[in-house]
């Protein structure tokens, strides 16, 4: 007897297995398995004929896509998106370090805003994110907690820092290595949904003794992933130098402390030279590139064109608070803006591919992001008519990419008609 397939019709868009151009079936079916896997993806017709027990899912007229990765967001930066600061370093001291005061303990508080904070994480297409929690491990636990509650995929740490920030979220080593072991054992491989990052907010915020623990518990497991910021802005390079005079670079300060490796993520990576460059793909290091945030605070442009040509990996990353949108429409819009102000090109399937199977593949998820047999179902269901210039849009649009570019500058969480996890 033939397996109970489900089989979703729409317009099927996707980044093709080169990675380089864009696979796209106007009247498409993708064909599911109990398991929730992609069988096939093809033309509807063809797949109803061979197929013809499925039950289908008929979201004709609407784009059925992979749903997003967001590779670098704060949830206690969840109430200050928006707050204006000259740069960085003035907005960590005004804001941040204030508000994510409050994301502490077990309580109603952190309960809800964890609830909020996966709401708009979903309600903007995004299935798997990348998560900077407060330093507090309670709170971090129940982040953990709604992630698996909705069933949505995450790599989450608590926020590791012992310097630099009011003592209330600053945390010492010893209780830190506690919460982290902790927080590693409850959560870190779970239901194959759920991973644990250790995150050094940032170099500034760490003793040595600090970074010496993470780095051996990174050490410790090659399944860990480990998360924090580098290069984003002048005056943070400038205070890392004063800070560690021994250091040859900004990134020889995380070097040389074991951190970096093929499952370390950096946000930003905006102010490098060609010797920071060339470490970065010698470690195999994933960077998240957060337009919206690098604008916001005025922090650099991007060099999004010249790592892609030296085969750095980038990812995108909201970067939530200090970026300003859940939405990585809004963030894919934004990051062309930042090629084109460096008088560099990013193709629309370029910066597509960097939200869904570039992430995918970085993260060592070799099975999501993608339209294509074998990976897993994640994938959401956005209508064009939700917006009549989006609708318009896509109706004069000649090619894919055109189409694509239509739904980069247009779409938003008002055209999100389904998400679907595993198909489910
Ligand atoms: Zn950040």
């Amino acid at each position: 007897m033939q397996k109970p397939f489900v089989l979703v019709r729409g317009h099927l868009l996707s980044v093709a297995r080169n990675n380089t151009s864009l696979e796209e079936i106007r009247d498409g079916g993708l064909l599911i398995d109990d398991k929730g896997s992609i069988v096939k993806a093809g033309e509807f017709f063809s797949l109803q004929k061979d197929y013809p027990s499925a039950a289908i899912r008929d979201h004709s007229g609407s784009y059925i896509l992979p749903s997003f990765f967001d590779t670098h967001i704060h949830f206690p930066q969840l109430d200050m998106i928006g707050s204006c600061a000259e740069e960085l370093l003035l907005w960590l001291q005004r804001y941040t370090f204030p508000r994510e005061a409050a994301f502490r303990g077990k309580n109603d508080f952190v309960r809800l805003a964890a609830t909020h904070f996966v709401d708009e994480l979903v309600s903007n297409g995004t299935t798997t994110a990348v998560v900077y929690s407060s330093s507090c491990g309670d709170a971090t636990d129940l982040l953990f907690e709604e992630f698996e509650r909705r069933g949505i995929r995450g790599i989450i740490g608590k926020t590791s820092m012992d310097r630099h920030c009011p003592p209330e979220i600053a945390v010492d080593t010893q209780k830190d290595r506690e919460w982290t072991d902790d927080l590693i054992k409850r959560w870190h491989g779970k239901d194959e949904r759920l991973f644990y990052a250790l995150t050094p907010r940032f170099a500034p915020s760490c003793t040595n003794e600090m970074m010496s623990m993470l780095s051996e518990v990174y050490a410790s497991d090659p399944s860990l992933y480990l998360q924090t910021h580098y290069a984003e802005n002048q005056n943070e390079i400038k205070w890392v130098a004063d800070l560690f005079p021994d250091s040859k670079s900004y990134l020889d300060v995380y070097d040389s402390r074991g951190l970096l490796g093929a499952r370390t993520i950096l946000g930003h990576s905006i102010h490098t030279d060609a010797s920071d460059e060339a470490l970065l793909l010698d470690h195999g290091v994933v960077i998240s590139h957060c337009p919206t945030s690098n604008l916001f605070l005025g922090s650099g442009l991007f060099k999004g064109q010249s790592y892609l040509a030296q085969k750095q990996k980038v990812t995108l990353g909201t970067d939530i608070g200090a970026g300003t949108s859940f939405s990585q429409w809004q963030t894919m819009n934004e990051a062309y803006k930042v090629a084109q102000l460096r008088q560099e090109r990013l193709s629309p399937s370029d910066i597509f591919a960097l939200a869904t199977v570039s992430a995918a593949e970085h993260l060592g998820f070799k099975n999501l992001g993608r339209l294509d047999e074998g990976f897993s179902a994640d994938y959401q269901i956005v209508d064009p008519s939700a917006r009549a210039i989006l609708k318009r849009h896509v109706t004069v649009a000649e090619t894919a990419e055109e189409r694509l570019a239509a739904l980069i500058h247009f779409a938003d969480d008002r055209c999100l008609k389904g998400l679907h996890i595993q198909g489910t």
